[in-house]
């Protein structure tokens, strides 16, 4: 029998979110289904709701930052078992085949993952839908496992925001020694900056809102640059082995590229609207600079990053809200005015 799930949906890039419910898969043998307790709101739940990448589908659940119960496993569920504290993120299937799953980078696999929401599951035809739910049914091989002590409301943005910066920073040797930028003080921007500090690195961030110093350095970076101001940049040029760019909107690239040390990357994880203006070709030339970018990350290096968080205490800066204040969450979130994240309480869904 279909499971009946409560939700939030939006019908279409002007409607507002609203009360919608609808259908999830019986668990099948390698299925696991979820009481949803927390999900983190994510920049990229607003562009794909507003079809800000022209490529939503509608009806669309946004969500994939979850945390919650395992409450049913089917019978060929080995590592999961009922009670059991889960977790999923932005991705619930891949074809488990490629060189890209066999690497567990299955966020690159090439016949296609399926992302949690706003995608069809490969039987082509069923939407998948994401976390703004009080239900949800996964494989079990997209399910990680929440470690255990951390608060769990506050440990959901792991699940995107945690794993989108914990993968580049790594990949990329953040570490001792090193002097790391990370751009843009949102969701993603402050878990840069706690993790790239947790791995020892000199950690400067670049922020637009001068409103954010102090926090920059409570969350733990060394120094904070108003990039908006070309002198305090200009004190910089030259300086940087790794700079992760977070920022939502699009803008000048060049100037990130003028601050790297030769051989260094500028890594990109936010995905604009719309594109970023032309980067200079000098600007990488001079200095064998690269630009980079940078999905997520695959489901070994996400349960990898769950663990470390676990072990090093490491959760985000949330403000928990009803699912009923959605919409002005979105608007502080346009605003850059979120402190670090939004979680919503699932059980705000039944009352
Ligand atoms: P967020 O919480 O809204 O943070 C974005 C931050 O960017 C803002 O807090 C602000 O920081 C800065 N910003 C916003 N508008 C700006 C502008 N016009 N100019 C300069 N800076 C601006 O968003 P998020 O959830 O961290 O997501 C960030 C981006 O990453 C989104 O585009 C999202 O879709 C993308 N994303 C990518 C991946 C991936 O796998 N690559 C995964 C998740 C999310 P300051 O106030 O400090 O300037
Ligand atoms: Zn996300």
């Amino acid at each position: 029998m279909p499971i009946k799930a409560q939700a939030y949906a939006a019908q279409s890039a002007t409607s507002p979110l609203a009360p919608y419910s609808f259908e999830r898969r019986d668990p099948r043998p390698d299925d696991v289904q979820i009481e949803i307790m927390y999900c983190g709101v994510c920049h990229s739940d607003l562009h794909q709701i507003r079809n800000d990448w022209k490529n939503s589908i509608y009806p669309m659940v946004p969500g994939h930052e979850i945390v919650g119960r395992a409450v049913k496993v089917g019978k060929d569920v080995k590592k999961i078992k009922e009670g059991d504290i889960v977790a999923v993120g932005c991705l619930v299937d891949s074809c488990g085949e490629c060189p890209e799953c066999k690497d567990s980078l299955e966020q690159f696999c090439m016949t296609g993952m399926v992302p949690t929401y706003n995608s069809y599951e490969h039987d082509g035809k069923t939407l998948s839908q994401g976390g703004y739910s009080n239900v949800i049914v996964v494989k079990e091989g997209f399910v990680l496992k929440m470690p255990k002590g951390l608060d769990l409301a506050a440990a959901a943005p792991l699940l995107c925001a945690g794993i989108t910066t914990y993968s580049p920073l790594r990949h990329w040797k953040a570490g001792p020694g090193k002097k790391i930028g990370i751009v843009g003080l949102g969701g993603l921007g402050h878990m840069g900056v706690k993790f790239a500090r947790s791995f020892g690195a000199h950690v400067a961030v670049f922020t637009t809102s001068p409103s954010k110093k102090a926090d920059a350095l409570r969350l733990g970076a060394h120094e904070v640059i108003m990039s908006k101001d070309a002198d305090d940049m200009a004190k910089h040029a030259g300086s940087f082995d790794f700079i992760l760019d977070t920022v939502s909107a699009s803008h000048d690239l060049n100037a990130y590229l003028q601050l790297l040390k030769r051989d260094g990357t500028l890594t990109l994880v936010g995905v604009p609207e719309n594109d970023h203006p032309p980067v200079a070709p000098f600007n990488v030339i001079f200095g064998r600079k690269r630009l980079a970018g940078s999905l997520i990350g695959g489901l070994k290096e996400t349960q990898e990053m769950l663990d470390y968080c676990g072990e090093h205490r490491i959760t985000s800066d949330i403000e928990m809200i009803p699912i009923q204040n959605i919409a002005t969450a979105y608007d502080r979130m346009l605003k850059g005015d979120v402190k670090y994240r939004f979680v919503i309480d699932m059980k705000s869904l039944k009352g």
